[in-house]
Order: structure tokens, then C-alpha cells, then sequence
């Protein structure tokens, strides 16, 4: 969470900033700022809100320059105000400093400064590590460079941070630790930011800096660049340059409302990459080169532990139903969050399945750590090429879902179902689970998919009428069995995300022993009624909401009649193969979540308190 750019070369800085931060913004947007070297001097400009009232605010300023830093915020400490915005100016403005990231033991740090005669102007943990570096560089009287690695070595937390200095204004320090940045090489130009979307549309060569390291970005005084990459221990390091992959429209909204709608939209294209090269259609199988090049520790695993978080948890929900099913593997999933504080067991033989959209977000990464530790083989399933998560697994398969930007993740969801799918095909086949025909039948049905969600697309105008009379109810109720569960709690997360309505999801049998109190005439029940081998089950479920008078929203296959018509409303879906359900009927759910929350007038692409890629824990 929390964007950031910076840049040094020849063209006006501006600009630059701004573009890259309007692209960071689904990063965080409680506060927007940037701090820009003219006039021989570090001139910051900040503002509570978006990143269009930064722009605003800078209308009648003096921006010129060529030299700066940028930063789009999602606040962790101390309110979103402007005080508390970034940049964070040193004790006597002689440093600028932006930062993604948790300084943990700031605390301590700030009542020692403190204590030494610096004075703080705001609440965040931020405001303590260019203090310290400053306090560090005058008292030591040495580089900001060495400063900076002083500094970074006494904090414990996590940190992406750009440093700019009064003294040295033609260089930029950049620095991680669990935090994501990419340096972008062009022309006599670097180019640094959270993810290389602000950095795309100049050069093609980029440097993922590993956690740990320093850069100096520099340009002498005749202009020529120059990157120099230590690690804390003051240890140089050659840059390894990497060609990046990312295509401009992709981060455009393509004449869409929001990036919900058209990330919603890309659905039947991203299953199609995210199964491309993977399944064979002449031969009706499967290949998933990560399973295939480590095959002897999937063989050998004595169980397999799924680690995700938010929307990345409920698909692994679902491979966890179809890893059982087809290869019989025992399978568990964990929050993040949980796994990595509460000192799980792990054996040298079980295979940890890391899910994150971003590859980046913190608790799964501090998982695949642990996991890692204790000798567990780590599988990363990853959208963003290259991202910590992405490097730090022994293996993995990426989603090729293109970049998400919308905050609510929706073709992250199906991609992440899909990829798992297929890694639960081919374990069933190495570990000849399967029957031929079997596997056949569903490699079929894989193929069909991108078809079939064209086909509930063109319900869309359908779905947004049947959720209008909903927009103001005030509880949702989503259920689901079997692989429909973990469905009925993404459908459930996806409406309170968006549009604020309180909603839950729950194992459709569940409902009885507990939220079943909750209904009556105000509360829609959301029923996604696509199994058939749980059918009459969930019909009975259906008749327990009824006799409470609650109002109750179907997704049926094609041709159903008897839970149609217990229901107030439904939407009908394709039918496709058990394990390949949630990807068709998670859709007609992300679109009543997005009618919802349009009709309400919510931000959809930016909802409040939250963002994405989630680097702090
Ligand atoms: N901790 C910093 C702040 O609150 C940065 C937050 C972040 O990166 O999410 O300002």
C-alpha cells in the first residue's frame, strides 16, 4: 500500500509524477504529495485526498524541474491528513523523504531524536526515518548515502522509501525491505516507483531491487547517468536487467466507467491466457511446467498448505476442494496472517502454495519465508511478473491475468480459481487420480469457459434491474455448498467492499445454526444453486429462508426449474463441470456487487480504507 515514484534526468519532473501517481493510486489515496528540486531548494506540496486534489492544489505553483519524488498514501500511522502526507521533510528541510512501509520500532527511535532536539511535525512512523537519517548524517558528518545505510540498518519494519537530498539534488536514494520497487532505466533517466506501471510508457529496462539493497541514482554533471546498488552491509551488486512486459492499454480505462467494469469485462480473455500453453487441445490435457519440473515433491508431498489472503484465500478455498477431489491430497487453507505468528508445523515434504494477486502482499510473503525455513517446498501463484512473492517461491505458475487496478479483485479471482484448477488436474494426472476420459471431459469444459462467461456478460443489463431494489437493503446473506461456498463468502466480500453493505457468506447448511435469526422480509439471500450433486440439499436450505420470508437471489444452470421457482429473482449460467463453477458463476456475483455500489453512488475503483497490494501486515 502506499504508491510511490520518483525520478531524475532531463525532462520537467512534473508530469512524470503525476502520471505515475494517478497509475498508483489503487494503491492508496487517503493523501497525495510530491517534492520537486528547483530554486535551490526542496519545495513539497501535499494534500489530503486524492490525487486530483493534488493536482489542483499545484495549479498556481512552481513546479518546474527535473528532479523529484512522489507519493500516493494509504495511512498505517497517524491520521490522513496533510501534515501526516508524504514527502516528509528533515528536521531543517534539507532532506525529502517518501516511504511504503511500517516502521516498527519507530517509537523508540522518535523519543531518542527527540530526546537529541528534533522536533516532529506529524504522527507517522515515516516522519522518524529522515530524521534519523539526517540526525545520523550531521552528527556523523558523513554521506547521505552512508546515512541512509546506517539509518535502514537500526529500523525494523518494512520499507520501499526514495530519499532526495538540498545538498546532492542531482541524486536520488532508493532503498527496500519488504516493500515493492522497480527502477526504470531510460535515456540518461532512472525512473523508481512501486510497480512499473508509472514507468512503462518511457523505457522497456527495468532493475527489481531485491529487499535489502541501496540505490544511488545519479547524473554527474555533464548528465550521465549512473546506478550504483549496495545491500546494507555495504556489499556492491550488479544490477540484473530485465526486459518488461506490460502493454499501455492495460492500464487505461478503455472508454469503461471503472476498471471494475472492465476488469470484469476482461474475464473471458484473462482465462483464456491463464490456460493458454497449459492445456493441450488436441490431446485434452493438462501441462503445468512448474508441477512438471518439480513433480517428484508434489508426488511426495505428504500434504499441501494453500496461504493467502482476502479474495486470494477463498480461491484457495477452492483449490483446496479440487486438490482433494481429484489428486487426494490432503489439503489445508490458512490466513497468512495466522500461519506465519502462530508457529505452524511444517514438514520438509509438504508443498506451501503461496496466492497473491500482487506478489507482494506482506503476510503471505512473511509465509513463504517461514515455509521456506522449515524446508517446505513454496509454489507460487502470482499476477505481477516478477514480484517478491513470484521470486522468493522454488516454483510457480503466474495468472496472466494482465494488471489489475480496480481495488475489489475480480479477474485476479478467476485466474488465481483457474490456475489451481489446473495444478489440481495435474496432480490427479502425474498421480494417475484420474481417469483419462475423466480429465478429457473437463480440458473440454476449460475451453469452453471463456464462452460461456461471454455468455453471462450479456446478462449484465438483466443483473444490474434484478439488484436495484437492493441497493439500500442493509444486510446481504450469501450461501453456497460445496465449491459454491468459498464462492458465497468472494460474493460476499465483493458486495461490502464496494458498496458498504454488510454481507456474509456461509456453507448454505451453516445458515441454521446461527445467521438463520437474521432473517426476515429486509434480507436478501444470495443462493448459488449450480451444483447438482448437493441440489435438494440446498432447495431445502432455500425453503428454510422462505418460511422466514426472506427474499431469495438465485444463480441457476441453464434449464433449472424447481429452485427458479422458490426464487424471487434468478440468473441463469452456463453449466459447465463441478470444479469449474465458481469461475462461471463468480460472475454474475462481481456485477450485482458493481450495480450496487454504482446505484449507491460508492467509489468502486477506490473504496474507502482500503487498497491494494497489501505490503503492510
Ligand atoms: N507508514 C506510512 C504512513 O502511514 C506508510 C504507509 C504505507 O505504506 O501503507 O504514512
Amino acid at each position: 500500500m502506499c504508491g510511490i515514484v520518483a525520478y531524475i534526468g532531463k525532462q520537467p519532473v512534473f508530469p512524470i509524477l503525476m502520471k505515475g501517481l494517478h497509475r498508483l493510486e489503487y494503491r492508496g489515496y487517503d493523501s497525495a504529495g510530491i517534492c520537486i528540486y528547483n530554486h535551490n531548494r526542496l519545495n513539497i506540496y501535499k494534500k489530503r485526498g486524492k490525487v486530483s486534489d493534488l493536482e489542483e492544489f499545484v495549479k498556481d505553483k512552481d513546479v518546474s524541474g527535473t528532479v523529484g519524488i512522489a507519493h500516493t498514501r494509504w495511512a498505517t500511522h497517524g491520521e490522513p491528513n496533510q501534515h501526516n502526507a508524504h514527502p516528509h521533510y528533515s528536521q531543517f528541510e534539507d532532506l525529502a523523504l517518501i516511504h511504503n512501509g511500517i516502521i516498527e520500532n519507530y517509537q523508540t527511535l522518535k523519543k531518542e531524536l527527540i530526546k537529541q532536539g528534533r522536533t516532529f511535525y506529524s504522527e507517522t512512523d515515516t516522519e522518524v526515518l529522515v530524521q534519523l537519517i539526517d540526525y545520523i548524517r550531521v552528527s556523523s558528518r558523513i554521506s547521505l548515502t552512508e546515512a541512509v545505510h546506517q539509518a535502514l540498518s537500526q529500523v525494523v519494519g518494512a520499507y520501499a522509501v526514495a530519499v532526495m537530498s538540498k545538498e546532492s539534488p542531482r541524486s536520488i536514494i532508493v532503498a527496500r525491505k519488504g516493500s515493492p520497487l522497480v527502477i526504470g532505466i531510460g535515456k540518461d533517466e532512472f525512473f523508481a516507483a512501486s510497480d512499473a506501471s508509472p514507468i512503462v510508457e518511457y523505457t522497456n529496462e527495468v532493475v527489481y531491487l531485491e529487499d535489502e539493497e541501496i540505490a544511488v541514482l545519479s547524473l554527474s554533471a555533464k548528465g550521465k547517468p549512473k546506478m550504483e546498488i549496495t545491500n546494507l552491509k555495504n556489499v556492491k551488486k550488479v544490477p540484473l536487467i530485465q526486459k518488461l512486459e506490460m502493454n499501455l492499454s492495460s492500464l487505461e480505462k478503455n472508454g469503461y466507467p471503472h476498471f471494475m467494469l472492465k476488469e470484469i469485462y476482461e474475464q473471458p480473455q484473462t482465462i483464456r491466457d491463464s490456460l493458454s500453453g497449459r492445456i493441450n487441445m488436441e490431446l485434452n490435457t493438462v501441462a503445468l511446467s512448474g508441477v512438471i519440473d518439480h513433480k517428484e515433491k508434489f508426488l511426495k508431498a505428504r500434504r499441501i498448505i494453500i496461504v493467502g489472503c482476502g479474495t486470494s484465500w477463498h480461491a484457495g478455498l477452492v483449490g483446496e476442494y479440487a486438490i482433494e477431489e481429484l489428486a487426494r491430497i490432503p489439503v489445508e487453507v490458512e490466513y497468512a496472517s495466522e500461519f506465519r505468528y502462530r508457529n505452524p508445523i511444517i514438514y520438509p515434504d509438504d508443498v506451501v502454495i503461496a496466492v497473491s494477486q500482487s506478489g507482494e502482499t506482506a503476510d503471505t510473503l512473511a509465509a513463504v519465508k517461514i515455509a521456506k525455513k522449515n524446508g517446505a517446498f513454496v509454489y507460487g501463484i502470482c499476477n505481477v511478473v516478477g514480484s517478491s512473492i513470484a521470486r522468493a517461491s522454488d516454483s510457480g505458475s503466474y495468472m496472466h491475468a494482465g494488471p489489475e487496478i480496480g481495488v475489489a479483485s475480480t479477474k485476479a479471482f478467476t485466474a488465481q480459481v483457474s490456475v489451481l484448477m489446473l495444478l489440481a488436474l495435474a496432480l490427479a494426472k502425474e498421480k494417475k487420480m484420474i481417469k483419462k476420459s475423466s480429465l478429457e471431459q473437463i480440458v473440454r469444459a476449460m475451453y469452453e469457459l471463456p464462452e460461456k462467461i461471454e455468455q453471462v456478460l450479456k446478462k449484465d443489463p438483466q443483473i444490474a434491474d434484478v439488484v436495484k431494489i437492493f441497493t439500500y437493503s442493509r444486510n446481504f446473506l450469501y450461501l453456497g455448498r460445496g465449491y459454491n461456498y468459498p464462492l458465497a463468502l468472494e460474493g460476499a466480500l465483493k458486495l461490502k467492499e464496494i458498496s458498504y453493505i454488510h454481507a456474509e457468506g456461509y456453507p448454505a447448511a451453516e445458515m441454521k445454526h446461527g445467521p438463520i435469526a437474521l432473517i426476515d422480509a429486509e434480507m436478501p439471500v444470495v443462493v448459488i444453486a449450480t451444483n447438482r450433486g448437493n441440489y435438494e440439499k440446498i432447495v431445502s436450505n432455500i425453503q428454510e429462508v422462505k418460511a422466514r420470508k426472506g427474499r431469495i437471489i438465485s444463480i441457476v444452470n441453464e434449464g433449472d426449474t424447481e429452485v427458479k421457482a422458490l426464487s424471487d429473482f434468478s440468473i441463469e449460467i452456463p453449466r459447465t463441470e463441478a470444479i469449474l463453477s465458481t469461475i462461471i458463476a463468480c460472475i454474475p456475483l462481481q456485477l450485482m456487487a458493481y450495480h450496487i455500489a454504482v446505484q449507491k453512488g460508492c467509489n468502486v475503483d477506490q473504496p474507502r480504507n482500503l487498497a491494494k497490494s497489501v505490503t503492510v501486515e
